[in-house]
């Protein structure tokens, strides 16, 4: 194989040409992103850069290192198309680039609820850097705001809002903070937590409309109610950049559909990271995660099948979030969790998460220790009996010794 094309210069993108070259892929790499700059990491963005606003600090790697690995960057360029019969991508200003092998690393992008009024320049979002920029300029004026959306970013930025002092109103459809990935305990916990640093969460609660109100602006909830803000942050989810690969023909499903070597249903093709659906291998369920872990980790497998040395995909799921000075931190899958056990000690919260009889997940708050040991008793076995936790007394440890 002479040339591997990746569409996506973000977190996996970049994983898979460092990988490869790791893996001693002597042929060409080509990266080619929408995306102005190298390779960053988003993690920060609705954390410390919102409060560093140091850009150096976000790159993956420096300029040098793209030179010295051979790894190709086109920036600023879109992808527009796939030919699989001819193996050329097609970009926004008509080039056609020629692989031997594909990867799409395309991400996914923020998804717009059909709320009436989005269309004003204070309503902001959070994917890129450059969305970042505007928001952190905007913090530095920001009397209140409006999050929509009680999942992961929208919570981190409101931690960072209210830690400046700014009045913050967070609204969310669900009846619980990030209901989709997280167990009811650990929602409540940062129910009390937000609520705590002074924000007012209306939960239950869909947005319907902005509207202008009296030299600010108002978001209409379901309920008839108001909350006003100076700025309106949309944090409604993602959905899975997976278009050109559909129009191409490959098998997608909310993300590319692809196999436990993480190819899609050309095998000329791989797709990882956020726009891609895979089977997870720990829960056995099909999922599609947005997380660094997943990104990092099929790029991998990608970049050691690509060298010849195929291992099917066997990560351990992981994931954080930072919400002020809390570390809530999660190992395992658990969308099928359907009972928890609850331990909460000198401010450390750990919640199991079982489905049926098998541990699904770990939730942890201040606990980094009960986190790694969770991630290393998946890795070593897998399927977690929940006998074994309460022979255990719930002490990872001793479930490990
Ligand atoms: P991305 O890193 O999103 O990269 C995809 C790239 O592909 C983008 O640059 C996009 O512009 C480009 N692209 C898409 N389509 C095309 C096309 N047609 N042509 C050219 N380029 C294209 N995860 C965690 O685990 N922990 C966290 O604390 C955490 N915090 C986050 C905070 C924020 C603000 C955000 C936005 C994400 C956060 N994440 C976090 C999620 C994590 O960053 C993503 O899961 C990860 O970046 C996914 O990597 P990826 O390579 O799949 O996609």
């Amino acid at each position: 194989m002479e040339r591997v094309v990746v569409i996506g210069t973000g977190q996996g993108g970049f994983q898979l040409a460092a990988s490869l070259r790791q893996e001693g892929f002597t042929g060409r790499i080509t990266l080619i992103g929408e995306e102005p700059g190298l390779p960053y990491q988003r993690p920060p963005l609705s954390k410390d850069y919102l409060k560093d606003g140091n850009d150096a600090r976000l790159l993956l790697r420096p300029p040098d290192f793209y030179e010295q690995q051979r790894i190709e960057i086109i920036g600023s360029t879109r992808v527009t198309g796939i030919d699989r019969t001819t193996m050329e991508v097609e970009t926004g200003d008509g080039a056609r680039i020629a692989y031997d092998h594909l990867v799409l690393a395309t991400g996914s992008r923020n998804r717009i609820p059909p709320i009436a009024g989005l269309d004003r320049p204070e309503v902001l979002a959070l994917r890129t850097l450059s969305d970042a920029r505007v928001l952190r300029d905007r913090v530095e004026h920001m009397r209140r705001v409006v999050v929509i959306g009680g999942g992961f970013i929208g919570l981190e930025f409101a931690a960072v809002a209210r830690a400046r002092g700014i009045e913050v109103a967070i609204v969310e459809g669900a009846d619980r903070l990030m209901g989709r990935a997280v167990a009811p305990m650990t929602s409540r916990h940062f129910l009390d937590v937000h609520r705590g640093w002074g924000s007012s969460v209306h939960l239950g609660q869909f947005a319907e409309a902005v509207t202008d109100a009296e030299g600010s602006l108002a978001v209409r909830l379901r309920n008839g109610s108001e909350v006003s803000g100076d700025t309106i942050v949309l944090a409604a989810g993602v959905i899975a950049n997976d278009a050109i690969a559909k129009e191409a023909g490959l098998a997608t499903d909310d993300g590319i559909v692809v196999d436990d070597l993480l190819r899609s249903s050309d095998p000329n093709i791989s797709a990882l990271g956020d726009c891609c659906r895979f089977v997870e291998p720990v829960s056995g369920l099909v999922a599609r995660l947005e997380s660094v872990q997943a990104a990092t980790d099929h790029a991998r497998t990608i970049a050691a099948r690509l060298v010849g040395q195929p291992k099917p995909y066997a990560a351990v799921p992981w994931f954080w979030s930072n919400q002020g000075d809390r570390k809530l931190q999660i190992a395992g899958y658990a969308p099928d969790a359907d009972d928890w056990h609850v331990a909460e000690a000198d401010g450390k919260l750990t919640v199991f998460c079982f489905a049926g009889d098998r541990l699904a997940s770990v939730e942890t708050v201040g606990n980094a220790g009960a986190h790694m040991a969770a991630r290393r008793i998946f890795a070593n076995a897998g399927r977690v009996p929940r006998k074994l936790l309460e022979t255990a007394d719930y002490d990872l440890n001793a479930v490990m010794a």
